[in-house]
């Protein structure tokens, strides 16, 4: 087979740059500790930010929408895939976010990329971050708008290219994400939406990272910044503080019903399974009933980031629970998040081209189901293996 042969080529080349990867294999379900191949460590990677992916309300909840409905839609939404579990996640999304309404998809990544191709189009304009999620690049690629990039969170970049801009196009939609998912910062959206405002622009705020985390009982970003009713489109998912899979906009009753006639990834891709659907509600009426889960989260990060920090560790310009430790160099990194592991900690390398060279880390994900022991113990492997590898 020919394929064969260009492929073993490709994959030589991989090897040689040595980002070749093998994945590691989970044994058990995603919680403070996990069984990482055959090994238990402490799991310092995941998105689970509040614990949800194992809880036990969130299954019982699945259970049972499989019993009712099954375990798939059988169709896309607009055919005979819009269950009545649907129906009620966007609902309750939309008095969750604090929005007219809102739209849920299979995936954040599918969000983006069938979201922003129905909003803009040929003699429209995208402005968005330079650090915006690979999803927001590939939905932009998508749509026939025309892109730019400004420099990350930087309103002056922004600025000048929304003054340049502003009478070449029809519509211009700035986008940012919300939390930065790799440097844990928050995007500038009171100066950002005086900006849409002042060039008459619309704005896109994708929140995965701060959904469930930022915000009064998880709300997010915008409603961090008291922006309610200011943002166009806000973006979120449910597979990180909500712990299943799916992503989702909320915004005015016209976009959504606009997203339900023209956004590709709702009207070809089979819709969010039941049980996963009765999952993540469950979750939010959680979360919107519990202060508990976003409180022992930050209370976590907190700690952990002190920690960290009175070691020597630079973890950047995090707000955020996302703590990276900044490295710098590529191998370093990769060579440090390996003794982590031997260690019995699993807290994954981000390097080039996930982030610019030189500028490699080691990204600590803290969730609200570990325990003070296991972000001891997590501190006390860095500081070993910090020391034994010279990064601090
Ligand atoms: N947007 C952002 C900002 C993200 O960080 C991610 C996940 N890495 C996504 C979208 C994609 O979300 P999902 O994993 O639900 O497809």
């Amino acid at each position: 087979m020919k394929n064969k042969s260009i492929f073993a080529s490709k994959l030589s080349e991989l090897k040689e740059q040595k980002v070749y990867r093998i994945l590691p294999i989970m044994n058990s379900p995603i919680g403070a500790k996990v069984n990482l191949d055959g090994k238990e460590v402490i799991n310092l990677c995941s998105n689970n930010y509040l614990g949800f992916a194992n809880h036990k309300v969130l299954k019982n909840a699945a259970k049972d929408a499989i019993d009712k409905y099954g375990v798939g839609p059988g169709s896309v939404r607009t055919i005979i895939g819009n269950i009545s579990l649907h129906e009620e996640l966007d609902k309750l999304l939309a008095i969750f976010k604090r929005e007219e309404a809102a739209i849920s998809f299979q995936s954040g990544f599918n969000c983006n990329a069938g979201a922003i191709q129905a909003i803009v189009e040929s003699g429209d304009l995208i402005i968005s971050d330079e650090l915006n999620h690979a999803s927001i690049i590939d939905g932009a690629r998508l749509s026939r708008a025309d892109k730019k990039i400004y420099r990350h969170a930087d309103m002056d970049h922004l600025e000048e290219q929304l003054k340049q801009n502003r009478d070449k196009y029809k519509q211009i939609l700035v986008i940012t994400d919300g939390v930065f998912s790799m440097d844990g910062d928050i995007a500038p959206l009171p100066e950002i939406v005086e900006l849409t405002k002042k060039y008459d622009a619309m704005i896109y705020v994708d929140d995965a990272h701060g959904s469930g985390v930022l915000g009064e009982n998880g709300r997010g970003t915008v409603d961090h910044f008291h922006l309610h009713g200011q943002i166009d489109f806000c973006i979120g998912t449910l597979s990180k503080a909500i712990g299943v899979i799916g992503g989702y906009v909320a915004s005015s009753k016209e976009v959504v019903d606009w997203l339900n006639h023209r956004a590709r990834t709702i009207l070809f891709s089979t819709s969010m399974t039941p049980p996963s659907v009765a999952a993540c509600i469950a979750a939010i009426k959680l979360l919107m009933t519990n202060k508990e889960y976003t409180e022992k989260l930050w209370r976590n990060a907190k700690y952990f980031q002190k920690g960290v920090k009175s070691l020597g560790f630079d973890i950047g310009k995090t707000q955020t629970p996302i703590t990276p430790l900044m490295i710098g160099d590529e191998a370093k990194a990769n060579r440090f998040s390996k003794t982590l592991l031997e260690k019995g900690l699993f807290a994954s390398p981000i390097v080039f081209p996930t982030v610019p060279k030189g500028l490699a880390r080691i990204r600590c994900m803290i969730s609200a189901e570990h325990e003070m022991e296991n972000l001891d113990k997590a501190i006390s492997i860095l500081d070993k293996a910090g020391k034994e590898q010279g990064v601090i």
